[in-house]
């Protein structure tokens, strides 16, 4: 049961899709193309969606990027966010071949008459603008004030940038302060919420390769979720980025505050597990990936323990010596013969699936 008291933060909009203000935590993903090879990007951006990507994010380095914004929203659907540097202009095309959202650093995108033109073109247009901080990139004289590249000197940053935007009367906002040190990152949000009411976007910048980067996204955005803190979050992971989206998830399902189809659990197995768990396991993923059913299935190394150790999953199987049991809610139902397990697991699943619908129908 998910008792996570979220944060009041302002509602704004990327495209269709809310963000903040009670509405579910939206995951987000970065393409990995180059932006100005349209099939590749599109083809990416379709398979973030199919993951369950929410809103995407693609470089825009250049004024070729730029433009084949246009051409890629016209074959996508889902809401398209512009990363930009330094070059106020590279915003103003982006804009102008229709992104959902801006992602700049007010602070570089080329000084107040700049962002102006920014900040107006984006408001006619009702395009939210992430202000982006990161540890990496602070200006000089804020980390000399602050002594070092310290949670203060982030909220500093980010204040900086939200005045500037707020002095142009632009308020459609959301905000983040990534850090690959994790417990920088998760200060400085902490700081920023008791200051500001936008919405944040919360990530662990240069978080690694996928195993390590998964852990340590984990972490960071996991702690501040749990303490309500996040709107929309990115994992971000050297690789492909279909993997990121597949760790917001488990980030956000282990929090209950999202479910996006079948959650699998699996013991680690131990000296009494009599059964060969990880091909089973890798074989009742495979058959359950990408189904929308919101269930607990659980696959457990023996049927004298795994029943009772997996009693929150809605069904399950544990293993025997050449049979198995499948059980609901921790209950035995029937012993199954070994080479039988995952079919009689996926009928069961089909089972309590039609049971469910039958109730709300
Ligand atoms: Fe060990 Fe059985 Fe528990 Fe798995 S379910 S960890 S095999 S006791």
């Amino acid at each position: 049961m998910n008792s996570i008291q979220r944060r009041a933060s302002k509602r704004i909009y990327v495209g269709q899709v809310p963000i903040g203000g009670g509405a579910p935590i939206v995951v987000q993903s970065m393409t990995n193309t180059d932006t100005r090879d349209v099939n590749a990007t599109v083809n990416q951006i379709r398979r973030l969606e199919e993951a369950g990507c929410e809103i995407v994010r693609v470089a825009v380095p250049d004024r070729e990027a730029a433009r084949a914004i246009k051409k890629i929203k016209e074959r996508i659907r889902l809401p398209l966010i512009a990363d930009i540097h330094f070059d106020y202009r590279l915003a103003l095309e982006a804009l102008e071949a229709g992104a959902d959202g801006l992602r700049i650093n007010p602070g570089n995108i080329g000084g107040s008459q700049a962002l102006k033109a920014v900040a107006r073109e984006a408001s006619e247009r009702k395009v939210p603008i992430r202000v982006g901080v990161n540890a990496g990139s602070l200006d000089k004289k804020v980390v000399a004030a602050h002594g070092g590249i310290t949670p203060e000197a982030m909220v500093t940053s980010a204040l900086e940038a939200i005045h500037l935007l707020e002095d142009q009367g632009f308020y459609d906002l959301k905000v983040s302060l990534k850090a690959s040190d994790v417990l920088l990152m998760v200060e400085a949000y902490r700081l920023l919420a008791e200051k500001v009411n936008y919405p944040f976007h919360l990530g662990v910048t240069e978080a690694g390769p996928p195993l390590a980067g998964a852990v340590k996204s984990a972490v960071g955005i996991g702690i501040l979720l749990s303490q309500g803190i996040g709107d929309t979050i990115r994992v971000s992971l050297t690789g492909d980025p279909v993997l990121e989206v597949e760790v917001a998830y488990q980030i956000l399902r282990s929090l209950g505050l999202r479910q996006r189809g079948i959650e699998l659990i699996s013991c680690p197995t131990c000296g009494r597990c009599q059964i060969e768990l990880e091909n089973l396991v890798a074989e009742v993923e495979k058959k359950i990936k990408g189904l929308p059913y919101p269930l607990r299935v659980a696959v457990m190394g023996c049927a004298v323990n795994g029943p009772g150790e997996a009693s929150q999953a809605d069904v399950g199987i544990a293993g025997g010596r050449g049979w198995g049991l499948l059980f609901r809610e921790g209950k035995p139902i029937r012993r199954v013969p070994e080479s039988q397990l995952v079919d009689a697991l996926m009928e069961e699943i089909d089972k309590i699936v039609r049971e469910r619908e039958g109730e709300n129908a």
